[in-house]
């Protein structure tokens, strides 16, 4: 059992003073802007994740700790188009500036709010990290598990280490971000996972965040050139409507059609245990609305082998089957060390091999 006051004490050793994510506010305020609330917090005061305070001119971060580390295969993020078959060293904290019902990660994301949540802070260092990963032969590391852009600055610090190293960096977000926060990572950060979770501005304020902010993220993404995959959990009676998957859809295209965009199954968990576990035919009509709809890359997840070729990557230019997966495992991939197409020699998005040169999603503003 974790308590807010609890933890406090706890997390005490596990804070530090930082300025890289305050802004001053005329109010005399300090504003957070490590993600799209944007904080504004008096002395003393926390933040709405409970894990950022004020104190002084500064906020007090959580830095020195992590709640879980595995090395998962970079399939699990996921990511498709980023090093296939690659180790990714993952590693999170506690906490998250959301609450959704159905957070298969409650018991790190919402220990700072629910009693029930037995996520346990131990200490850690960048360079400790860093070390695990090259002594388990990872070629990524992954800031996971719960909300990184909270801790974006032990994300950031473990990156520097990370890159010095020789390894990608990835995020894997809710996406409520901002400019800011963005620009602070950029430097540092390869390739970001985004959950589009829904596409009703409602339906998100009820998980504690806001739509917009999440389309903005996606584009900053983009135009930063950082790699970038979108993830749809399909809950049934929840996000799973023609229309509301249309609109997702036309927004991935209006971005890029070359972001890949994941749509997975639900199955009930912490608050969320009413709707019934998603069927593969809901993954099936989403799949063939994003393709309908102009995406190239749309890939079925947590049903392995349930779902037909959708776990597999396709060349959108000659149609070969360029990477066969089930689940989390790579059957094989064909793409060559170059990122191109065996057969048709079409460059393809994304990063294709450890030392290669990422190829970003085309913005579709760009696009001829
Ligand atoms: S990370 Fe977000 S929720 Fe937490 S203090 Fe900063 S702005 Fe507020
Ligand atoms: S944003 Fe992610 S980590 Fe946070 S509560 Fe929602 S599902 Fe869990």
């Amino acid at each position: 059992m974790v308590h807010i006051g609890g933890m406090e004490t706890r997390l005490d050793r596990f804070a530090v003073a930082r300025n890289d994510l305050a802004v001053p506010h005329p109010s005399g305020k300090l504003v957070c802007v490590a993600c799209a609330h944007r904080c504004k917090l008096a002395e003393g005061g926390r933040g709405v994740c409970l894990v950022r305070s004020r104190h002084g001119d500064a906020l007090t971060v959580p830095w020195g700790y992590t709640a879980g580390v595995a090395v998962d295969p970079i399939e699990k993020k996921p990511f498709f188009h980023f090093l296939p078959g690659a180790r990714a060293l993952s590693f999170g904290m506690l906490g998250c500036d959301m609450h959704c019902a159905y957070c298969q990660n409650w018991f790190t994301s919402q220990a700072l709010r629910d009693d029930r949540a037995t996520g346990r802070a131990l200490p850690a260092t960048p360079e400790a990290l860093v070390a695990a990963a090259r002594d388990h032969g990872c070629a990524v590391v992954t800031s996971t598990y719960n909300e990184p852009l909270i801790t974006a600055e032990w994300s950031r610090d473990v990156f520097v280490q990370a890159r010095e190293a020789g390894m990608r960096t990835t995020f894997v977000s809710n996406g409520h971000a901002t400019a800011e926060v963005l620009d602070y990572l950029a430097p540092v950060l390869d390739a970001c996972k985004v959950d589009l979770k829904s596409f009703d501005a409602g339906s998100y304020q009820s998980l504690g965040g806001k739509l917009q902010a999440v389309l903005d993220t996606i584009r900053g993404l983009v135009a930063r050139g950082i790699w970038v995959e979108v993830l749809t959990l399909l809950v049934p009676g929840f996000n799973d409507s023609d229309t509301e998957l249309r609109a997702i859809a036309a927004f991935i295209v209006a971005t890029s059609p070359e972001i890949p965009w994941h749509v997975t199954a639900f199955h009930p968990d912490y608050r969320m245990t009413d709707p019934p576990p998603t069927p593969a035919a809901t993954l099936q009509r989403a799949a063939a609305i994003g393709r309908d709809t102009g995406l190239r890359f749309v890939y079925a997840g947590n049903l392995p082998g349930r779902t037909g070729n959708l776990e597999d990557t396709r060349c959108p230019s000659c149609g070969a089957t360029v990477v066969r997966r089930t689940g989390f495992t790579v059957h094989e991939s064909l793409v060559t060390p170059g990122g191109t197409c065996p057969s048709c020699h079409a460059a393809l998005p994304g990063l294709w091999s450890p030392g290669g040169t990422v190829r970003p999603p085309a913005p579709t503003a760009s696009r001829p």
